[in-house]
């Protein structure tokens, strides 16, 4: 019900957390994130209130600076911890959080299973870092082209997932194979990007963003961005890139 996701040069943690606490008002049964840490995602996800994630990441030197965060409401498996988001594909190297429905999960789920994929959670949800995986492995492998070929192996797998994907979506998604980015997903519900000092931001809501950045950009359906530590690029669905302008914000909070 609440996502947020960092990129750049502080450590994020913190600032994910932070995050949450301001998208508390959405409401939520479960809360997580994952960071890359040590060329690995650490993913700690908690139960009930933001506060029981916090007391397991207390105490933990986490200097990672890129992730994602979660405040979920379930909609598909019961709200216990290991359906809480961030969700992994098979070999932990995908992280992704996600707000809404994805509709047509039980198809695609099945196909990835046969693929040998190997699902941890009840949730829509869990397709999706599956999915991607498939398409970076179908890629490496050459099996399939790349129509764009300046943007990344993981842009472009994440891209054609969310191509498969049916209903109502904001993501957030993170790769330790590929820590310097992060990519930030709309499809029908609301995710809004953050511009600062070479660190970028996603969240469902302004609030989550404005201690850090009033320069904003609410993304529309139907769009992808790809945030890194320079800068952040928007692309239609098809992989079109897209000409935005973000706004500053007057904010008295
Ligand atoms: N449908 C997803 C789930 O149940 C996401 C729910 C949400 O928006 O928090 O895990």
């Amino acid at each position: 019900c609440g996502i947020v996701g960092y990129i750049g040069t502080q450590a994020a943690s913190q600032i994910l957390l932070e995050g949450l606490q301001k998208l508390e008002y959405r409401g939520y049964d479960s809360a997580g994130m994952a960071t890359i840490l040590e060329g690995d995602i650490q993913c700690v996800r908690a139960k009930g209130k933001l506060l029981n994630l916090q007391e397991k990441l207390a105490g933990q030197e986490n200097p990672a600076q890129v992730g994602i965060g979660h405040t979920r409401w379930a909609t598909h498996g019961k709200p216990e911890e290991y359906n809480a988001h961030p969700h992994t594909d098979t070999a932990r190297r995908i992280a992704v959080v996600q707000n809404g429905i994805i509709e047509n999960y039980r198809e695609l789920r099945a196909e990835l299973k046969a693929k040998g994929h190997e699902f941890r959670s009840d949730t829509d949800t869990e397709v999706i870092p599956h999915l991607i995986a498939e398409y970076c492995k179908q890629l490496k492998a050459g099996t399939l082209a790349v129509e764009m070929p300046t943007s990344s192996l993981f842009f472009e797998a994440a891209r054609r997932a969310v191509n498969d994907l049916e209903g109502a979506f904001a993501l957030a998604i993170i790769s330790a194979d590929f820590p310097d980015e992060l990519i930030a997903v709309r499809q029908q519900a609301p995710l809004v990007l953050g511009f600062g000092q070479g660190e970028f931001f996603c969240a469902s809501d302004t609030p989550a963003l404005v201690t850090h950045t009033r320069v904003v950009l609410p993304m529309e359906n139907g769009e992808l961005a790809r945030l890194t530590p320079m800068g952040i690029e928007v692309y239609g669905f098809e992989g079109d890139r897209l000409r935005k302008h973000p706004q500053t914000l007057n904010w008295n909070p």
